[in-house]
């Protein structure tokens, strides 16, 4: 669980509220909270409260909490106002894939209208 990763990754300690962060959604399960270098005029991060290092380390056991992600995702998108125009979720996967912190997370963005790849 995320309490032994406190000491050592920042989202765990953002879930276990040691370390700051504007916390939008969070159950048993999941929390949600705002990137703190938005690339858009919405960007959310949305992570799994048990520390899961990337898609990588997923395992069967894990498809109910993937699907809980996603849900939430599309009820912060409607929240935030985003779901008529559209939105875009992200999750990079190791360092081809742009992955910077080591506790999977999905990117909710949009606001703006956005192209494909972004870089
Ligand atoms: P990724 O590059 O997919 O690993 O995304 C990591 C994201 O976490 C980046 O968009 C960072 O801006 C964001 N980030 C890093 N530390 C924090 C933090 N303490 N609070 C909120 N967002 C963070
Ligand atoms: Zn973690």
């Amino acid at each position: 669980m995320s309490i032994l990763n406190e000491n050592r990754c920042i989202f765990c300690r953002v879930i276990a509220r040691t370390a700051p962060g504007e916390i939008v959604y969070s159950d048993a399960q999941v929390t949600a909270f705002r990137d703190i270098h938005p690339v858009a005029p919405c960007h959310i991060l949305i992570i799994p409260n048990q520390h899961i290092e990337s898609v990588n380390a997923l395992t069967a056991a894990d498809e109910p909490l993937i699907g809980r992600l996603f849900l939430v995702a599309q009820q912060l998108a409607h929240q935030e106002g985003l779901a008529e125009n559209g939105y875009r979720l992200i999750i990079n996967t190791g360092p081809h894939g742009g992955q910077t912190v080591k506790h999977l997370h999905l990117h909710l963005i949009g606001g703006q209208r956005m192209r494909y790849p972004m870089g």
